[in-house]
C-alpha cells in the first residue's frame, strides 16, 4: 500500500478513538504527522503535563488500530508531554531518580562526541567488538539519527525482524547484536523525525528489542548534545559515557558542554578517547605524531576526566570500515585492533 494512502487510513481509523475530555484522536490538535517509512509507521499524541496516563488507553486503542492496518510494520505510537520536564541543573544535580535498566542488558556504555566526522561510530563499533574479545555478551545499537553509519560498518542491510509480539530481534554480525535507528528510516526522512518522535522512536528501539542478555550494550551517540541525549539520560541508566575527539579540532572545546550537561544529568563520564591521534604509515608502519602528541592526554587532564587511550590514524581503518569489515574483527593481531583492545581494558575498569 502507498504511504500516504496508508496514513489517510490509520488518521481516518483514529477517528472512532475517544480521548479524555471527549472529542476524537483524528481530529484532536495534538496528533502529529503519521509518519509511514518501509518498516514503520510513527505518531505522536502530544498532550499537557501531567495528562500522560490518562491519554494512555487512546494511545493503545491507536496502537491497535494502527497495527491492523500497518501489517508487517512496526507501529510506533508515543505520548509526548507538551513540556518535557526540564533536567535539573543546578547544584545537588538530578538523581537518577525515574531511571531504569534495560530488560536483558546489564550494562550500557555511550559513546558521544562534540562534533561529527570525528570517528565516533568507528569507535564505538571497534569498541564494541573489543568488549566482545574480553569474553563479554555485547550489543550496540546505534542512536545517531542524523548520520546511522553502524548497519554500513557491520555490513548489515535491511530491517530488523519483528517477532509476533511486536518485538524486535536485532541483526547479527561478527558476534554482536544490533539495531540501528537507521533501519527504520528511509533516506531523506531524517529530518522528519525530530524531537519526540525520535525521542520515542530510540526509546522504543532500546526498550522493545529482544537484546538477548547482553554483559555490555554500546550506544552509538548524535554528536553534541540534543534532544536524544536528554531523554535517553533522564530515562535510562547508563553506566557511563565515553567520548571520542581528535587532535587537532575544536570538538575538544565543545566536549566541555558535552561533560557539563551529563555531570548535570548524573551520568558518568568513563573519559576520552583520542582517534585519530598519531598517523601510521602504510609502507614503513613508522609512527608520525602529525599534530602533536598528548593534546587530547592534557585536555582530558583539563577537563577533569579520564584519557582512555589513543587510536591511530590508519588508511586501513577507513577502507575496511568502509566495506563493512571493521578492522577489530578482521585483523585482531592488528595495530588498531591493539589500540581499540586497550581502550576497551581501560573501559571495563571504570564500570562497576
Ligand atoms: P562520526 O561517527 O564521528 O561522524 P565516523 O566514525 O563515521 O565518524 O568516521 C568518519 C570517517 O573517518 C570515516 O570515513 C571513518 O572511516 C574515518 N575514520 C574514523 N576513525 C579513523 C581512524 N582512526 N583512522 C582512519 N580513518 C578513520
Amino acid at each position: 500500500m502507498a504511504d500516504t494512502e496508508l496514513a489517510t487510513q490509520i488518521k481516518a481509523a483514529l477517528a472512532g478513538v475517544e480521548i479524555p475530555g471527549g472529542g476524537d484522536l483524528a481530529t484532536y490538535a495534538g496528533l502529529s504527522e503519521i509518519i509511514v517509512t518501509p518498516g514503520a509507521v510513527a505518531f505522536a499524541i502530544a498532550v499537557a503535563t501531567g495528562m500522560e496516563a490518562a491519554f494512555g488507553p487512546a494511545r493503545d486503542e491507536a496502537h491497535k488500530l494502527a497495527q491492523d492496518l500497518a501489517g508487517s510494520r512496526k507501529v510506533m505510537v508515543s505520548i509526548t508531554a507538551e513540556k518535557s520536564p526540564a533536567p535539573k541543573f543546578g547544584h545537588g544535580s538530578a538523581a537518577p531518580q525515574g531511571k531504569t535498566r534495560v530488560a536483558g542488558v546489564k550494562r550500557i556504555i555511550a559513546v558521544g562526541s562534540g562534533k561529527g566526522g570525528v570517528g565516533k561510530s568507528t569507535t564505538s563499533v571497534n569498541l564494541a567488538l573489543a568488549l566482545a574479545a574480553e569474553g563479554l555478551r555485547v550489543g550496540v545499537l546505534d542512536a545517531d539519527l542524523y548520520g546511522p553509519s553502524v548497519p554500513k560498518l557491520l555490513g548489515i542491510e535491511g530491517k530488523p525482524a519483528i517477532r509476533d509480539d511486536g518485538i524486535f530481534t536485532p541483526h547479527e554480525a561478527y558476534g554482536l547484536k544490533v539495531m540501528s535507528i537507521g533501519s527504520m528510516l528511509v533516506p531523506g526522512q531524517a529530518v522528519v523525525w525530530r524531537g519526540p518522535m525520535a525521542t520515542s522512536g530510540l526509546r522504543q528501539l532500546l526498550r522493545e528489542t529482544d537484546w538477548g542478555g547482553l554483559d555490555v550494550l554500546v550506544i552509538d551517540l548524535p554528536p553534541g548534545t540534543g534532544d536524544i541525549h536528554i531523554a535517553l539520560f533522564q530515562q535510562t541508566i547508563i553506566d557511563g559515557v565515553v567520548i571520542v575527539s581528535t587532535p587537532q579540532d575544536l570538538a575538544l572545546i565543545d566536549a566541555q558542554k558535552a561533560i557539563d550537561m551529563l555531570r548535570r544529568m548524573s551520568v558518568p563520564v568513563l573519559g576520552l578517547i583520542e582517534n585519530m591521534s598519531y598517523f601510521i604509515a602504510p609502507d614503513t608502519g613508522h609512527r608520525y605524531d602529525i599534530f602533536g602528541s598528548g593534546g587530547a592526554e592534557k585536555a582530558a587532564g583539563t577537563l577533569g576526566i579520564d584519557f582512555l587511550g589513543p587510536i591511530p590514524l590508519v588508511m586501513s581503518i577507513r577502507e575496511n570500515s568502509d566495506a563493512g569489515a571493521p578492522p577489530m574483527a578482521t585483523m585482531p593481531e592488528g595495530r588498531e585492533a591493539t589500540a581499540y583492545r586497550a581502550i576497551a581494558r581501560n573501559v571495563l575498569r571504570r564500570i562497576p
